[in-house]
């Protein structure tokens, strides 16, 4: 059962951690040391909950987060991560271990990523060379016994009659899914949207290779219309209340990059030059950071989603886009 938590002085709170209302709370998980680029949220709820971990490096500041929110460690029923990129989900293991009591939801078809994550590492470690452990570190196992997997739906009891309930949500990734708080209405979207800067408003697409798939994304977007949230909560980065109008843009930018990248491929198909496109004509319309922001965040969100990984993801699906039909062209029974 739940330690009394009402001593916490929501007014008084460290920089990184927001009050969000009804209990929640976005702690910022400090990527690599970096203010504002992956949010966790708790819900400090009678059974609390945890959604996303960020990376290994994090675990210590949820930690302390969590602790300072009034928490015992004990206490934390439930770890939830939207999809197992490294970003959200980089620090399960360790995270598991830091809450003994907690039980690590995740769609099914990340389950085993997170029991034994060594092919999840090495795949990684070709896309991010270098950069791997700066960024991310590594990804400790979680033992098998403390995961449930979740699959079209699911629920996680938050306690009195509140619960998240998970949607499958693929297209940015294979084992993606949102989850739903049955008191709030928030949604939390992961990286189904892409990427929202709370500095100017732009919501930017995510495409990483190799599973973007358009058609799922869009699919998914549709949900997430169609569930009326009050909320969006993104991992990168933090709450939107107007819900309708970001998921409308998130959709226009998702097709603008697709389309810029689809032109450039029509024609030269190299992925320097299809970078150089969406640089000139897409990402030259977003609007400057304010002067006083840091630049840091920026930079990194840049690595996680900018234009070279979302066209890189983009033509890898065109590509595969390409085999199929070419599959299909050439198997008389279709
Ligand atoms: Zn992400």
């Amino acid at each position: 059962m739940l330690t009394v938590h009402d001593d916490v002085d929501t007014g008084r709170l460290p920089e990184g951690i927001t009050p969000l209302g009804d209990d929640i709370f976005a702690i910022d998980t400090m990527l690599a040391g970096y203010a504002g680029v992956v949010s966790s949220y708790l819900v400090r709820s009678e059974r609390p909950c945890l959604v996303e971990v960020g990376t290994a490096g994090s675990a210590p500041v949820l930690h302390e987060a969590v602790t300072r929110l009034g928490l015992a460690p004990e206490d934390l029923a439930t770890i939830v991560v939207t999809h197992i990129h490294l970003d959200h989900a980089g620090g399960t293991g360790d995270m598991a271990a830091l809450f003994p009591n907690a039980e690590i939801v995740v769609h099914e078809r990340g389950a085993r990523h997170l029991a034994d994550p060594s092919r999840l590492m090495s795949s990684a470690a070709m896309v991010w060379g270098d950069r791997l452990d700066v960024l991310f570190g590594r990804m400790s196992p979680t033992e098998a016994a403390r995961i449930r997997s979740v699959a079209e739906t699911g629920e996680i009891d938050l306690g009195a009659d509140r619960k998240l309930v998970s949607h499958y949500a693929p297209g940015h990734a294979k084992h993606h899914m949102g989850l739903v708080d049955t008191l709030t209405g928030d949604l939390y979207v992961g990286d189904a949207l892409g990427v929202y800067n709370p500095l100017t408003g732009d919501v930017r697409p995510a495409t990483p290779p190799p599973d973007f798939d358009l058609d799922a994304c869009l699919r998914t977007l549709r949900l997430f219309g169609d569930i009326d949230a009050q909320r969006l909560m993104f991992s990168h980065f933090g709450a939107v209340d107007t819900v309708a109008e970001t998921i409308d843009r998130a959709e226009s930018e998702l097709r603008l990059w697709v389309e810029t990248v689809r032109e450039s491929h029509g024609t030269q198909g190299d992925l320097d030059h299809a970078v150089a496109m969406v640089r000139d004509k897409v990402v030259s319309r977003y609007k400057p950071l304010p002067e006083d922001a840091s630049q840091d965040a920026a930079a990194v969100l840049d690595i996680l989603a900018g234009p070279e990984a979302n066209v890189s993801g983009i033509m890898h699906w065109l590509d595969r886009l390409a085999q199929e039909q070419a599959a299909a062209a050439g198997d008389p029974r279709k």
